[in-house]
């Protein structure tokens, strides 16, 4: 049985090196050319408008996509086309759960400074509840690198520091891939993510160890889809233009 398969496993390998090297001598362009599938036709947004097949998740106007993670309605201020965080309100979060996405959000920090390292503009975007992108004014500020705008929280440094001054508008743009868990909590592919701020590259598909932590090591935990989470950390940052692409 075993030496019947060997020789079936010799000819199949045989077969395919031999027929791989006579094709050699007939490639044409034709014989790499894939015409399925056509990918989908998405209009890009002129300007800061979001593609055509974006969930919009604040449009300037309403926090109807958003709710309080405590209970409730988002309790956030809405003023000219853009939303501030409101001290104590807390974090609010997505009605909607997510998997993989691309992530389009802008963010500004108080004109005024106000307090230094991590009291300076800070906010932050969470992934799922639990991989949080750091919104800090990292703006002539110092504090842990891993801490700084861009970071993922104290897990990866950001790979520049391309923060804009106090006040002015910023954007992120994110690619999150989700971990899948296989029995027993076993994590078959963990969180990569992927950052651009203002046109800048500073995080380039890095591997998540887990949650991000304030208070010691990252662990990954059995979750499904979930939420995105904007921070309450006092401090009056502001966004607008937020969008979501599902992968
Ligand atoms: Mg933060």
């Amino acid at each position: 049985m075993k030496n019947k398969y060997l020789r079936w496993l010799f000819l199949t390998v045989a077969t395919a090196a031999f027929s791989g090297n006579s094709l050699a001598q007939e490639w044409t362009p034709e014989l790499t050319e894939r015409w399925e599938p056509v990918p989908e036709i998405v209009t890009p947004g002129v300007g800061p408008r979001p593609p055509s097949d974006a969930i919009v998740l604040f449009d300037g106007a309403s926090l109807s996509e958003w709710e309080s993670v405590r209970e409730g309605p988002a309790a956030w201020g809405v003023e000219d086309g853009a939303m501030t965080v409101v001290r104590g309100a807390g974090d609010i979060r997505t009605r909607r759960s997510f998997g993989s996405v691309q992530l389009h959000l802008e963010w500004r920090t108080p004109a005024a400074v106000q307090g230094e390292g991590q009291g300076r503009g800070n906010s932050g975007v969470f992934f799922q509840e639990r991989y949080e992108v750091q919104i800090l004014d990292s703006y002539e500020n110092t504090t842990y690198s891993n801490g700084q705008a861009g970071s993922i929280y104290k897990q990866y440094i950001p790979l520049a520091n391309a923060s804009r001054p106090p006040g002015a508008w910023q954007s992120y743009d994110i690619l999150f891939t989700a971990p899948v868990f296989g029995e027993k909590g076993k994590v078959i592919r963990p969180v990569f993510m992927t950052v651009i701020h203002n046109g800048v590259l500073i995080q380039n598909h890095v591997e998540l160890k887990g949650r991000t932590e304030y208070i010691g090591l990252s662990e990954y935990e059995v979750h499904g889809d979930a939420p995105l989470s904007l921070q309450d950390h006092g401090n009056p940052v502001s966004y607008r233009n937020i969008w979501v692409r599902e992968l």
